[in-house]
């Protein structure tokens, strides 16, 4: 597992983010994002895309070959619904107000909610960059020696 890292301006002290860059999401039925939490994952995707119990294994750990080779439709429909649903939301923080809020950086548009720039950053890459709250200091990743 990854270490936890401190996002902080080295010069105001400003925290982007007490945890990890991004959460894993699973969009159900209606479009309504669920997060999954760690660990236990994939009980989460799997009752939210309505997986069984042999499924939730294969879209956890792959697809056996013997199944690769069927072509099967079922398969199709897993990867499928694994492709469309499945995310993950990164922190973000607007360059120009400071608010943060969370992005699916691959399918949401990059606009602020509370003061509509399109000036947003995710906190991965806001790393080395100049500090929003300030316009001082400089972003940096400190390791907080926690394991997850
Ligand atoms: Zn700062
Ligand atoms: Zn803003």
């Amino acid at each position: 597992m990854p270490p936890i890292y401190r996002i902080v301006c080295n010069t105001c002290g400003e925290e982007y983010s007490k945890g990890w860059g991004y959460k894993m999401y699973v969009a159900d039925d209606d479009g309504k994002r669920v997060l999954c939490h760690h660990p236990g994952e994939k009980f989460t995707i799997a009752h939210v895309l309505k997986l069984s119990e042999r499924e939730r294994e294969w879209v956890w750990f792959g697809f056996p070959r013997w199944m690769k080779a069927l072509r099967g439709r079922r398969v199709k429909e897993i990867k499928n619904l694994v492709k469309e649903r499945l995310g993950a939301l990164s922190y973000c923080v607007c360059c120009n107000c400071c608010e943060t809020f969370e992005l699916d950086l691959v399918r949401d548009e990059r606009r602020c909610p509370a003061c509509d720039s399109n000036d947003v950053l995710s906190v991965s890459e806001l790393k080395g960059k100049g500090c929003p709250a300030c316009k001082k200091g400089t972003v940096v990743w400190m390791d907080t020696g926690i394991m997850s």
